[in-house]
């Protein structure tokens, strides 16, 4: 089951109407079942214009997009793949259709026509995996903007989907709706083994995931573990992305002289590497 493949990117290529250059090119990578991935790439580098293509807001120029074994050039699928690929995107405020949080929860189904005596279980169950239950009749504009993107993957997930896409989806948050944000996701995606892909320009969020793909100018430039993608301090700087912050500081540490062993992504990370060279001699 776990190396099922939830997305696949067959050399796409996307480009906008009179624009110069492609958004993106050739671009090919394989998701499966139960990763969580994390797209870096900096402003205007194609992210979007991927995640638009994950759910068949955008069709490729070149190349295929197969989601959950769905091709999405093939238009009797576009439906499908949406209910199976949930999509989340940076500004909390224009998710938002209703007026009551239920009804906004609800306001998927209701366009897929499940009946209502399902609809009800649905909603409350998904409220309750967001941690937002006791919300259920609030007004969504009382929210606050973590609690709206809470609602918003409450909508997705009572669509029963295998694939949550969230585009800068805590961007416009404060560092406590972040984390919220972010863990939730983080628990759907551990307890119900759903695959996230998470685009975002928080190095300390993407350190948290399994995987990340680099896009550089609309091509896809690495694609590996957060140890693998982050060590090189140079070639991130180079496309002008950041490290975490613990992995800039070992850098500058290892320039300096000090032999810190490489992956080094947290505070916990460098603790440990840093009593591995100086252990702390008894009875000092
Ligand atoms: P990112 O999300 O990484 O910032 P986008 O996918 O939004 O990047 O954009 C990739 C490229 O496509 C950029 O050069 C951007 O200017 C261009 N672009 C994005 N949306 C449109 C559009 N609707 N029409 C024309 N060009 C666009
Ligand atoms: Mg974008």
């Amino acid at each position: 089951m776990n190396d099922q493949v939830r997305i696949q990117l067959e050399n796409v290529s996307y480009s906008y109407e009179d624009a110069p250059a492609p958004a993106l090119s050739r671009a090919s990578a394989v998701i499966r079942e139960g990763e969580f991935v994390a797209v870096l790439g900096h402003n205007g580098s194609g992210k979007s214009t991927l995640a638009k293509l994950l759910n068949a807001l955008y069709l490729p120029s070149e190349g295929k997009v197969v989601v959950c074994g769905y091709d999405t050039a093939r238009e009797e699928f576009t439906w499908e793949i949406r209910r199976r690929a949930g999509m989340i995107f940076q500004n909390p405020d224009n998710q938002i259709v209703a007026t009551v949080v239920k009804e906004d929860v609800a306001f998927g189904l209701e366009n897929l026509g499940v009946p209502t005596d399902e609809m009800i279980p649905r909603v409350e169950s998904a409220l309750a995996a967001v941690h937002m239950s006791g919300y259920a009749d609030s007004a969504p504009h009382m929210l606050s903007g973590g609690q709206k993107q809470r609602v918003a993957v409450a909508g997705i997930l009572a669509m029963e989907p295998s694939v949550l896409i969230a585009d800068e989806a805590t961007a416009m948050l404060d560092p406590s709706g972040r984390q919220e944000v972010l863990s939730t996701v983080q628990a759907l995606n551990r307890r119900k083994g759903i695959t996230v892909v998470w685009i975002t320009h928080f190095m300390e969020e993407a350190a948290l995931a399994d995987r990340i793909l680099v896009v550089s100018d609309g091509v896809i430039t690495a694609d590996g573990t957060p140890r693998e993608i982050f060590e090189d301090v140079e070639g991130m700087r180079n496309l002008h992305l950041d490290v975490p912050r613990m992995t800039s500081l070992a850098a500058d540490l290892r320039k300096e002289g000090m032999p810190l062993r490489p992956g080094i992504l947290t505070v916990e990370d460098l603790v440990k590497e840093v009593e591995r060279l100086c252990p702390l001699k008894s009875g000092i």
